[in-house]
């Protein structure tokens, strides 16, 4: 029986590794482990990669995040809009940051933050409005820009699942006033462990981020500390790594694009697929789909030889530490509520095969329609 995991790092590597092997082998043998040359490399490429002029390559999504809010000088008394559906990553540095969060519901159909609901949500206390591109879809950047211009605040991308999307050809990262990525090894671009930047077209938020994340200072300053900064430098061997990957990231990409078109050509009818805008690219980092059944679909999938994953089992306002600290609860975002029940991530990476892909269709549409 064809098997098929959910995803397949180590088959990744092994398409990789001398080359891979090579660029870690030469930062060990430069012992340049902190800030190499590695780090400045793949900031330069990933700026080019995202089409905006400043990457500030960092320890991980969540501290991307972090450090773009406190670029903002996000803090006590500020409120940060944020979707219901999403990684709890997307608010903790809000609340790090003794900010307060505000959630509002996502839309059906794009499973993105909606927009109406975010114009309601909008107060004199609102400092930034937070979208997440949840799957590899954009949020509705052209309404969002529009909702924060008009209220004079900020916005900050949650581009961790959008490495390379584009909304009305613009990247991920190129909208909002700054974006956070992430690296973690199952994204789109994914390091051999932690891994972040933030990215953005405003010189004078770059610098403050580049002061954060290496104690306050700029390189060349080495005991001149202007702020409070912390350590949330990207790691050299992660860069090296990235460096590696990120010129087959477009290839991948495609191939996870090609993929989508075959799942929903062949699924539409049966369950619901990701609704996609015509003027976006997605980049497919999850292909979920929506049944009501999950649970049962699941289990036939795995008889069949077949992983899935459930991205987000819950919402945000159900994880008991939010639930605990915040006014939210049970039944505030139906819609994120009834998506956490029904939607379930197929495989969808870059080496798997079109033999898998139509195993994949076949026990679907199987385990729906028996
Ligand atoms: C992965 C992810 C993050 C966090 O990134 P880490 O690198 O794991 O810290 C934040 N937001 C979203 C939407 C993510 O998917």
């Amino acid at each position: 029986m064809t098997q098929v995991p959910f995803n397949d790092l180590t088959l990744q590597y092994e398409t990789l590794r001398p080359e891979m092997d090579a660029a870690m082998q030469a930062v060990i043998d430069s012992c340049a482990f902190i800030n190499g040359p590695e780090v400045k490399a793949f900031e330069a490429d990933f700026e080019a990669f995202c089409e905006v002029e400043h990457c500030i390559g960092v320890s991980n999504g969540t501290h991307a995040l972090e450090m773009a809010l406190r670029a903002l000088d996000v803090g006590p008394g500020d409120e940060v809009i944020v979707p219901a559906m999403t990684f709890i990553a997307t608010m903790e540095p809000v609340a790090m940051l003794g900010a307060t969060a505000v959630i509002v519901d996502v839309d059906p159909e794009t499973k993105n933050m909606d927009t109406e609901k975010l114009a309601a949500a909008v107060t004199a206390r609102t400092k930034v409005i937070m979208p997440v591109h949840l799957h590899g879809a954009m949020a509705d950047m052209t309404r969002i820009m529009a909702i924060a211009s008009d209220a004079g605040v900020r916005v900050v991308e949650d581009a961790a699942q959008a490495h390379g999307a584009r909304h009305n050809g613009v990247r991920a990262g190129g909208i909002g006033d700054l974006a956070a990525f992430s690296f973690y090894p199952g994204k789109n671009l994914g390091a051999y462990g932690d891994a972040g930047a933030v990215v953005t077209r405003d010189a004078g938020l770059a610098e403050q981020v580049r002061r954060l994340r290496d104690h306050g200072r700029l390189p060349g300053e080495k005991f001149d500390h202007l702020t409070i900064g912390s350590n949330y430098r990207m790691d050299t061997l992660q860069a090296a790594v990235l460096n590696v990957k990120l010129k087959r990231l477009e290839d991948w990409n495609k191939r996870r694009r090609e993929i989508a078109a075959a799942y929903s050509a062949g699924l539409g009818n049966v369950v619901g697929t990701p609704h996609s805008r015509d003027t976006d690219e997605n980049v497919f980092h999850l292909y979920v789909i929506e049944v009501e059944d999950r649970d049962a679909v699941r289990s036939r999938l795995n008889e069949a030889g077949i992983a899935t994953g459930i991205h987000y089992p819950e919402p945000l306002n159900l994880h008991t530490a939010i639930r605990e600290t915040t006014p939210y609860g049970p039944g505030d975002f139906p819609c994120a509520e009834h998506l956490a029940a029904s939607m379930l991530s197929l495989p969808i990476f870059p080496e798997m095969t079109d033999a898998q892909v139509t195993h994949c269709i076949d026990a679907v549409r199987n385990a729906v329609v028996g």
